[in-house]
């Protein structure tokens, strides 16, 4: 007789992207799809030098086991760069490095919620966290998100007719896929409300640090220390593949959480955590290198929205790029994405249609259009071949 899996797990959807991802790793393809940082930007000498040091001269610090909170060093600088981003002092036991924030919504959702419990995602949303949420037997309500991210009115609205959310959970900053950022007000409302209505809010907030202007914007944790947890990663401004993210989490969440991630992995991996620590010690080297990046991927993103305006003016409508990897646009000409695509990759181009991150009624005009991992010369030229595969979609059908 077969055993068993576990329904929940055995109805998960594969993340879409991750399967056109597959098909996009041929070199015939320029891929606007994928959501991977710009491996061009990774501080490989750095992490080569320091990597020797560390294993060289402290083995048992790089090597060996460590606690399940993480890093001493590191969580004392997460807890001083969260607090003055937030102008109230983080104890660092409040820190926890996960593998990722990946990881730490996982661990936040299982801690949170239990199955059938609801979890409001502003719409669209990030894949990765619809996966996670779904996997945890959440139910999932939308809630729609515009150019200043998820609609707080609208969650006020359905608060004060009976919805009871465990948690709610928002990318505050350049959000994926769309790039907006949460107002500061809407980042106040949504922190009384938790507080007023009793649910967690769990501010992702991976991008923060990649803005193309104006200054930092503070976390939804400023109004509430008590409700919010926000999440923090190095992958965007480090590499992903060393999986160093973190929660700063309220008090009482601490424990559980972190007994969780105990039962999950230990901890997270020692010589990651020990690279980062190093790296950012270095606060010259770390600003300069956080210049860099914003410079480099700012310039990508002019490209690739100069070159979009160009080929198709006011057929698709765009984001304006403030920061982040992803531009979000709409086509008005009746286009529908997801019958492009096909046509796109025929023709060496690929994006990811954004009916892929809605939980309900899907947008079929949105695309999602990464400018991370491209040259501007390359993404001129993948909008050049977006605009043709774009003319054949919609040229009538020759009839005799
Ligand atoms: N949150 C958001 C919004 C993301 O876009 C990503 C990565 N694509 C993650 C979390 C996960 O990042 P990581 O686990 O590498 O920190």
């Amino acid at each position: 007789m077969a055993y068993r899996l576990n329904p929940v797990v055995a109805e998960l959807r594969s993340s879409a992207i991750r399967d056109l991802l597959a098909l996009t790793r041929s070199p015939d393809i320029l891929s606007l799809a994928g959501g991977l940082p710009a491996a061009d930007l990774f501080p490989t000498a750095r992490l080569a030098e320091l990597s020797r040091t560390l294993i060289d001269r402290m083995p048992a610090m790089a090597l060996q086991y460590g606690p399940t909170e993480g890093d001493e060093r590191l969580r004392a600088w997460i807890a001083d760069y969260e607090s003055a981003r937030a102008a109230a002092r983080v104890d660092p036991a409040r820190v926890v490095v996960t593998a990722g924030s990946q990881q730490a919504l996982d661990l936040l959702a299982r801690v949170l919620a239990v199955p059938g419990d609801v979890v409001v995602v502003e719409e669209p949303a990030y894949l990765g966290a619809l996966q996670v949420l779904r996997a945890a037997g959440a139910l999932l309500e939308a809630v729609p998100g515009d150019a200043d991210g998820l609609d707080v009115d609208v969650l006020a609205a359905r608060l004060e007719r009976g919805l009871r959310p465990a948690a709610v959970y928002v990318v505050t900053t350049f959000q994926n896929p769309t790039g907006a950022v949460l107002a500061p007000d809407r980042r106040r409302r949504l922190a009384e409300l938790a507080d007023r209505y009793g649910f967690a809010v769990i501010e992702d907030d991976p991008y923060a640090e990649i803005r193309f202007e104006g200054g930092p914007v503070p976390p939804v944790r400023r109004w509430s220390d008590d409700s919010v947890v926000t999440l923090g990663s190095f992958s965007k401004t480090v590499a992903p593949g060393l999986r160093v993210g973190w929660a700063v989490l309220p008090g009482r969440l601490v424990t559980p959480l972190t007994r969780l991630k105990q039962a999950a992995d230990l901890h997270t991996g020692s010589l990651g955590q020990a690279l980062i620590a190093e790296l950012v010690a270095d606060a010259v080297w770390w600003r300069d290198h956080l210049d860099q990046l914003r410079a480099t991927y700012a310039a990508r993103a002019q490209a690739l929205a100069g070159s979009l305006a160009e080929a198709f003016g006011d057929r698709l409508r765009l984001g304006r790029p403030r920061g982040g990897m992803f531009l979000w646009g709409r086509f008005t000409d009746g286009t529908s994405s997801a019958a492009l695509l096909p046509q796109a990759l025929a023709h060496g181009v690929a994006f990811v249609p954004g009916a892929e991150f809605f939980v309900g009624e899907p947008d079929g005009a949105a695309v999602r259009l990464s400018f991370a991992t491209n040259q501007p010369a390359a993404l001129a030229e993948a909008v050049r071949r977006l605009a043709v595969a774009h003319a054949a979609a919609s040229a009538p059908a020759i009839t005799r």
